[in-house]
This record gives C-alpha cells, structure tokens and sequence, in this order.
C-alpha cells in the first residue's frame, strides 16, 4: 500500500456519487415565471398594456422592447394576487402611451421616486415613472410585461430585492428554496438590484460628485 492510497483510502474506493440535485420546482414565485419563460423574439416592438377591468379597461401602448425584466421582491411593485414577486422592466418614457381610461389612473405614492400609475378600480400598476431628472434612472419607465397579450417581451434576466419579500410576509425559513428556484430558473438572485444595474447608480453618484469624469 503506498502512501497515497494509505491516506485517500486505497486504489480502488470509488468516489461517492453527488447527491440528487434538489428541485425547487413547488416553489411558486410569479404566475408568469414558475413554468420557464419563452427567449426574446427577434425584432419584437411591443404591446399594449391592459389592466385588469372588466370594462373600461386602462390601455397603455408600449412601443418598444423592454431592458432588465426582472422579477422583484420589494414590497412598492405590484403583485399578481398571491404572487411573491413582482416581474418588471424598464422601457424609454417616450415610448409609453397612456391610449384609454387615463381618468381611472391615480399615483400610488406620489412621494416616492417612481411614481406608480395605477388603475383606482383594480388597483393595477400600469407604468411607473421617475419624475426627478437627477434620478439615475431618470428617462426609463417601469412596467408589468405580463399585462399584454403580445408574445415576444424581453423575458426576466435575474431577481431584485429577493430579501425584502420577508417584509410582505414570507417566512424566512422559505428564503432557501425561494433562491434556490429562482437559481433553477436562471434568475440568479440578487438582495438589491443586478450588478449592472447598482454599476449604473453608482457612476451617475460619481459622475455628479466629481469622482469620475
Ligand atoms: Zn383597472
Ligand atoms: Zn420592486
């Protein structure tokens, strides 16, 4: 018996097969992610955004593709009922029209950064807008892909604010199997926002302070 036998326990032990990898699969998130989502599709240039009145529904035409859908945790995005997580991306402002019911839209919370349009009858968000042209994101509005019928929406790239769906009820011992669903989904998860997206921040900050140029 040599040495490296005598210490890795002889030539002939078989290395111990992985365990099963876990699926998550039960762990329901969002309506419009827990059974995958479709890729892009090339070339596609929007939709009209419906919300969720029987009549006299609030349309707002999105005329362009959306960037960085994500799904998100934080308690302000509007939520499907019984949803965890929201799913949200940002589209150029000019590319938002409000083109019916814009009498039945009300700003949810008209002290926050983005200001969420929302339907007063069934309390949808339709658009979210940053009205502060020193916000980073000033320019880009926030809006709900799931609310059109069009196929070819940019799908979500990775989960936002993942810790904060603590703050609207979930218990922390499910924190386990919500990231390790939204891993299996390819979302990777992230506790604020993407790293492109906190990059992004951080530069406008810089850039007006001076440290960058
Ligand atoms: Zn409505
Ligand atoms: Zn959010």
């Amino acid at each position: 018996m040599g040495l490296l036998s005598s210490l890795f326990g002889g030539e002939n032990t078989k290395a111990p097969s992985p365990p099963p990898r876990p699926s998550y699969a039960g762990v329901k998130l969002h309506p419009a992610i827990d059974n995958g989502f479709p890729p892009a599709a090339p070339g596609f240039s929007g939709g009209t955004l419906t919300c969720r009145c029987s009549s006299n529904p609030v349309n707002v035409k999105v005329s362009a593709q959306v960037a960085h859908n994500h799904a998100c945790g934080c308690t302000k995005c509007w939520k499907p009922k019984g949803a965890i997580f929201s799913q949200i991306a940002v589209v150029s402002r000019d590319k938002v029209e409000v083109i019916s019911g814009a009498d039945k839209l009300a700003v949810v919370d008209p002290a926050a950064a983005i200001q969420r349009h929302a339907c007063k009858d069934c309390g949808v968000h339709m658009f979210g807008r940053i009205e502060n042209t020193e916000h980073p994101f000033y320019g880009l509005d926030f809006v709900h892909t799931e609310l059109s019928t069009e196929k070819g929406w940019a799908p979500p790239e990775f989960a936002a604010f993942v810790s904060s769906v603590i703050e609207s009820g979930v218990d922390p011992s499910r924190m386990d199997g919500i990231r390790g669903r939204l891993r299996e989904l390819g979302l990777e998860p992230y506790d604020a926002l993407s790293p492109p997206l906190m990059d992004a921040i951080a530069t406008h900050v810089a850039k007006k302070s001076g440290a960058l140029h």
